[in-house]
């Protein structure tokens, strides 16, 4: 907590005006600390007579951490599937578990989850823990909570990985709150310290304006959730050789509190902007709907689909499943066109690790240019129709 030396305090107001939540005030002469202090620090720093301090709690290191080894992916499948991001963190995992020197263990729960083990293991997983149990057919969060705690609390992996979907992200923090640990989620880097095996967790702060490297040095397991298509998945390989752990958990573990009555698959895959390999998207240049009727004809001659700045879907010219960025989906397509999109880093973190990346912005000092493999300086509406025209042409040749 904030402490106030009243002797010390000279009443100056220094942190007062410094204060940017508001949460300090001189009254009669000297500072006083009301609720909204977040303990940031920074009216400690400009206390020119040393009258503020903070008191923090030390933190306790639970255990030993040296008990837990082993990087481990919670592997989601939905409908019969795997969700492509179990494979991408598969990938990034893999890189862990060998800078760690650790196996690399991939987690799959569900209900008629035969062979999708096998393919863990063509995408890098050394083990599968298989829990394929009636009572995981659907999805809720205490169910899927309890098993992959169960399993975590047991076999004590130093790092969890998730996707970032809807599913992980409803699920994982309970597991994180069972295990007493931290999370961190909506990372878009995963590295390995040097010094002290720590799992450095890199993700967007402060809306999204800074990259902050989150670690979790006293608590294990790690867990970071991915959004999906930030990492790449390894190469499959049919040949790799791995371990299936089947698992039988207590039944009371998987019996959810919540009912489910029916499951819906919903009609997004229209957008299928995910899995596009050429993305044309639209941002506050296009000026109306009318633009984008232009950068859909630009998508339909090149087979690729639509995307959109939030700017352009806030102004309601296009439905928000197009938009891409922190707040939308993330794309990773051979060629990105953005169009009229200045690149603000809020859109930048959702395509940039499109293959290529083609700007057309009139102003030359757009930040999409510092991104862009190709730029096109010049107005969307005059260059969008030329290229129509020239792949029509192209075509038909
Ligand atoms: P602008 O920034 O207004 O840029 C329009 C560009 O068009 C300009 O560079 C201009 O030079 C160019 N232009 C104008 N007319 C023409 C023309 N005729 N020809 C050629 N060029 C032209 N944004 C996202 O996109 N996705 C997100 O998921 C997202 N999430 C966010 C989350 C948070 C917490 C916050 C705070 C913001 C988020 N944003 C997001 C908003 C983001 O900060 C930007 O405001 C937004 O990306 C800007 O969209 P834009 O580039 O279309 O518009």
């Amino acid at each position: 907590m904030l402490q106030i030396d009243i002797e010390a305090c000279i009443g100056c107001g220094v942190c007062e005006s410094t204060c940017t939540f508001g949460a300090i005030k001189v009254e009669g002469g000297v500072a006083v600390v009301g609720d909204t202090c977040t303990l940031c620090g920074s009216c400690v720093d400009v206390c020119e007579v040393g009258a503020l301090s903070i008191e923090r709690e030390e933190k306790v290191t639970q255990g030993n951490l040296a008990d837990w080894s082993g990087v481990w992916v919670y592997a989601e499948c939905r409908h019969g599937r795997l969700a492509p991001v179990a494979l991408e963190l598969l990938g990034a995992g893999r890189k862990l578990a060998e800078k760690r020197g650790v196996s690399l263990s991939a987690v799959l729960l569900g209900s008629k989850i035969e062979g999708m083990a096998e393919e863990l293991i063509a995408y890098g997983a050394d083990k599968v823990f298989v829990v394929d149990d009636p009572a995981l057919a659907s999805f809720t969060d205490d169910a899927y909570g309890n098993a992959l705690s169960a399993l975590a609390k047991k076999h004590r992996p130093e790092i969890i990985l998730a996707g970032a979907t809807a599913i992980g992200r409803s699920f994982i923090p309970r597991v994180a709150t069972t295990l007493a640990t931290g999370l961190t989620a909506d990372c878009t880097d995963l590295a390995i310290r040097d010094e002290d095996g720590a799992l450095l967790q890199t993700r967007p702060a402060f809306g999204g304006n800074i990259m902050a490297t989150i670690v979790c040095p006293h608590t294990r397991p790690q867990i970071s959730t991915v959004r999906p298509l930030v990492m790449k998945p390894l190469v499959r390989d049919a040949g790799r050789k791995g371990e299936i752990i089947k698992v039988n958990l207590d039944s009371a573990l998987l019996k959810p509190r919540v009912k489910v009555l029916n499951s819906v698959v919903e009609d997004l895959d229209r957008v299928n902007l995910s899995e596009a390999d050429i993305v044309v998207a639209g941002g506050r240049g296009l000026e109306n709907e009318k633009g984008f009727a232009m950068i859909r004809e630009l998508a339909d001659v090149l087979g690729g689909a639509v995307a959109a700045s939030r700017a352009a879907v806030d102004s309601g010219w296009i439905p928000y499943p197009h938009q891409v960025g922190q707040t939308g989906k993330t794309v990773a397509p051979k060629i990105y066109i953005a169009c009229g999109i200045s690149g603000a880093i809020q859109h930048l973190v959702g395509m940039q690790s499109a293959d290529t990346i083609i700007a057309i912005n009139r102003d030359a000092d757009a930040p999409i240019f510092d991104v862009a493999t190709y730029g096109i300086v010049g107005d969307v509406f005059e260059i969008v129709p030329m290229l129509i025209a020239k792949f029509k042409d192209r075509k038909s040749a």
